[in-house]
């Protein structure tokens, strides 16, 4: 702490903005250190209260392995946390001076869990860019989908995410992210809506400014019926 108000000090002296960088990486340590990752075993004693609160017997044949086998899908459904998607990208986009038409990449399987919940997100993702002189191969752009999905999210968040990203790494002139996802947790509990779906965009650069760039966009994608909400 000593070391952050002498870097504050200093800061102000040479009206270099060091300081806020400082904290910055003071606080996602403090962070870190504090979510200490539990073990395989508290794990599993956590999956077996679960169980005996829903109201059935976790030493029950049928039930003997479910902590450890549902230990294991977690990793599996999270194992986004330990891929970074900006790193996926950065190392194998291609230059190239002369393709400057649009990409699109519609219906990519969607499987993420929702934050509030986590129950199952399913649906797909349509994802458009105008390059300027980054492409990448289409299965970077799949990757980087299942990265952020496989994480605890909302679907806005999900959404503008995917759509950060590929406009941080392959700078194009623009990029466009829609989804379509129904919701577990609406469709067999609380409000109980089953066939409803939620449609969420993210529109940058070219997609954001040039009507008839989004409209293609759109159109390609087979124009998502449901009011498009902005994340
Ligand atoms: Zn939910």
């Amino acid at each position: 702490m000593d070391i952050l108000i002498l870097g504050a000090l200093r800061d102000r002296e040479s009206g270099y903005d060091m300081n806020k960088e400082l904290v910055g990486k003071r606080s996602q340590n403090t962070d870190a250190d504090r979510r200490r990752q539990p073990t395989r075993v508290e794990a599993e004693a956590a999956v077996r209260t679960l169980i005996e609160w829903a109201g059935d017997d976790p030493d029950r044949e049928g039930l003997l392995g479910t902590p450890e086998r549902v230990v294991r899908a977690y990793e599996e459904f999270f194992a986004g946390y330990h891929e970074d998607p900006v790193a996926l990208l950065t190392t194998t986009f291609q230059e190239t001076a002369d393709y400057d038409e649009m990409i699109v990449m519609r219906d990519i399987r969607l499987e993420s869990h929702c934050e509030h919940h986590i129950v199952p997100i399913l649906g797909k993702v349509h994802i458009g860019y105008l390059p300027s002189d980054r492409v990448v191969g289409i299965s970077k752009l799949a990757r980087v989908v299942e990265v952020f999905a496989k994480r605890l999210q909302i679907q806005e968040t999900l959404t503008a995410q995917i759509a950060d990203t590929i406009q941080k790494v392959l700078q194009p002139q623009g990029v466009g992210v829609v989804i379509e996802a129904a919701h577990q947790c609406m469709t067999t509990r609380g409000v109980r809506k089953p066939g409803v779906s939620m449609v969420t965009s993210r529109m940058l650069g070219s997609f954001r400014d040039d009507p008839t760039t989004r409209r293609e966009f759109l159109s390609i994608i087979g124009n998502p019926r449901s009011g498009i909400a902005s994340a």
